[in-house]
Order: structure tokens, then sequence, then C-alpha cells
């Protein structure tokens, strides 16, 4: 049981002058909002929704100043319910997180016991964060599609935003379970990295360019979308009969302009995927995944590790869409 309060390093937003400056402040556990579980971060993980909250996104972050980060694994330390119990090894992603939370760009944080996940056996905290949210999220969009009966044989499986943070677990997993992968993708230059997740083909995203007609040939049995908008509205034109659409992200926007042409004609699914305020169960079932039979080996050996120094640079190329790959942040 810690009983003093203790200094910790955090990367903290402030607005300054109408900008949202982010840099490294020291804080006490004292700063820290209430809950249950005081917990020791090792590491974090970047995601997109951190970059919103980071540039001082109202949506994300109400006010400031604000330690994002809506990922978090570490020991907990304090325990107010014995569950989980102190020195046990857990993981915290989604809820309000990082959102209005303080979250794990913070070496400390303090949340309610009901959104800690025990560690899976044999995983630490950096493995964990390599999948973080987008991980996490990646393997809810696959469950979806595996639960609507998606099966290898039926044809292509598409993933938008291939190369960033969902989509590259998404390639990957999705390969490892036997599906034909073909990686939608804006870098040109990451087409081999994308093959070497399992990738059977990297497209261009002018395969998602707007088209007039409300259908057109199914080139896809299913797919995972990251982004959104008009690419999800064109994807679902050319999804094969029955097949299912898996869509978690919004980088290309949150409107979808579409008709009900590919739904009542051909049966597609469009099925809904959010990561942060599902029952902590079922984010429990996937860490158990990839801690096991759903190991994405390539993903946790191509991470990028960054200090809380290097953050902000990291962030922003999250707002450009320049991210790539699994970005770890380590505390120590
Ligand atoms: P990243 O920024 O890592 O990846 C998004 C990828 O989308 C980019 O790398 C790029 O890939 C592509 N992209 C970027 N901008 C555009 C654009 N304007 N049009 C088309 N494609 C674009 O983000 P994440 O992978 O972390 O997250 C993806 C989305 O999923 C985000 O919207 C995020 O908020 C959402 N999300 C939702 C969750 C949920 O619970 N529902 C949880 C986690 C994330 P490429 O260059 O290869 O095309």
């Amino acid at each position: 049981m810690m009983t003093t309060n203790s200094e910790f390093k955090a990367w903290r937003v402030e607005e300054q002058n109408g900008e949202y400056v982010g840099a490294e402040k020291s804080l006490s556990t004292a700063d820290l909002p209430d809950g249950d579980v005081l917990i020791r971060v090792s590491h974090s993980s970047l995601n997109y929704k951190d970059a919103l909250s980071a540039s001082g996104n109202k949506g994300v972050t109400r006010s400031f100043p604000h330690t994002p980060g809506i990922d978090a694994a570490g020991e907990v330390v304090d325990s107010a319910t014995g569950n989980p119990s102190n020195g046990s090894p857990v993981i915290v992603t989604g809820y309000d997180l990082g959102m209005n939370t303080d979250g794990g760009f913070g070496e400390y944080i303090r949340v309610p016991a009901a959104w800690c996940v025990p560690m899976p056996e044999g995983w630490n905290a950096r493995t964990a964060m390599i999948y973080g949210t987008a991980g996490l999220t990646a393997g809810l969009c696959v469950q979806k599609l595996l639960t609507m009966g998606a099966k290898p044989e039926q044809g292509k499986v598409a993933v938008s935003g291939a190369s960033g943070a969902v989509g590259t677990v998404a390639v990957e997993l999705l390969a490892k379970l036997g599906f034909d992968v073909v990686a939608i993708s804006g870098k040109a230059d990451h087409a081999d990295d994308l093959k070497a997740l399992g990738a059977k083909k990297v497209v261009g995203r002018e395969t998602l360019a707007e088209e007039k007609k409300p259908l057109v040939k199914p080139a896809f049995a299913n797919a995972v979308d990251t982004v959104g908008g008009s690419p999800l509205a064109e994807l679902l034109k050319q999804i094969k009969p029955g097949g299912s659409v898996s869509c978690c992200g919004l980088v290309a926007g949150p409107g979808l302009q579409t008709t009900v042409l590919p739904f009542i004609l051909r049966g597609v699914n469009l099925l809904g995927v959010d990561s942060v305020e599902i029952p902590l169960p079922e984010k429990e079932a996937v860490w158990k995944k990839f801690a096991g039979e759903w190991a994405c080996p390539k993903t946790e050996a191509s991470a990028r590790d960054i200090g809380r120094s290097e953050l902000d640079g990291a962030l922003k190329a999250f707002l450009k869409g320049e991210s790539a790959g699994k970005i770890v942040l380590d505390h120590s």
C-alpha cells in the first residue's frame, strides 16, 4: 500500500494563446483524479485519438492542462479494492483514459478497478502496448468478421488505412488466419512492409476513389475499414454478396454517404466496432488471443519505441496521415 504521494513525470498538454503545446512536467500522484487503483505506468501506446487530444480537439478532451494517453500498461501500486491486487501487472485501454482522465503519457494513472485487465500470462507491458488500443481494435474488427462467418475460401479481404496502427495488425492477423489480404494504402513506400506482414497485394487509395455508380463489380469478400468517409462508401459497393465490412475509424471523415443498395441487393453487413466502452471481458478475451494463437510476431518485431521527448513529432505525424506501424512510449 502506497501511503505517500509520489512525484512523477508526465507529458502534459496546455493551452497557450489558443495553441496546444505538450511538454514534460513534474506532477504528484495527489494531482491525479480519484479512483480505485493507482498504477505505475511503464509503457503506453500511440493512437490517432492521442494526437487529437494533444491538438486540443474538444470532442476528445474538454479541458486542459491534460495528460493524453488512451493506453497504459504497468503495475498496480495502490489498490483500494484488492482486485486487481497490489503488484499485479495490468492493461488499461479506453473508457475515459487519456480523454478526460489523465492517461498513459504520465508515469502514473489512477483509474476505476473496472477498467483494469489482468496482463495475460507470459506477456509484459511493452508487448501489450505494441498492440495497444489499435491492436485491440484490429482484433475486434477481425473477431466481428469471423462471427459473421468470414472464411478464407470466400475470397479476398481488404484492409483500408493498411499502414496505420490498426491496419497493420489487421493485415498480419488476417494473413495469419489464412485470408488473402489486399492492403489499401496511400503509402507506396510501405508496400514492402505490408507484404512482409502478409498482404498478398498492396493497392493505392485510388482503389476506393469516388465512383458515381451505387454498386460496382465486387472485388472483396470481406473488409476491415479503418478510414470511414467516402472510401468506406466505395468499399461497400465492392463487397461480394453476403460479405461484411468491420468499420472502426474516421480518418477520411465521419460522414458516410451511401445508398441502401449494397445492403438490400447484396446482403452486405456493415459491422460497427468500438474498442473503448465495450465490457471488460470482451477486451480481456481479445488480449488473451493476442497473447496466444493470434500473436502477431512481425508487428511485435517492427514496433518502434520512443521516449516522452519524441511524443510531439510522433503525434503530429498521425494528424498528417504519415504515421506508420506501432509506436510504444517507454517511460524508462
Ligand atoms: P493511423 O493514423 O495510424 O492510421 C490511419 C491510416 O489511414 C493512415 O496510416 C493512412 O494509411 C490512412 N489514412 C490517413 N488519412 C487518410 C485519408 N484522408 N484518407 C484515406 N486514408 C487515410 O490511425 P489508427 O490506425 O490508430 O486509427 C485508425 C482509425 O481508427 C482512426 O480514425 C481512429 O480514431 C480509429 N480508431 C477507432 C477505435 C474504435 O474503438 N472504434 C479504436 C482505435 C482507433 P495509408 O497511408 O496506408 O492509407
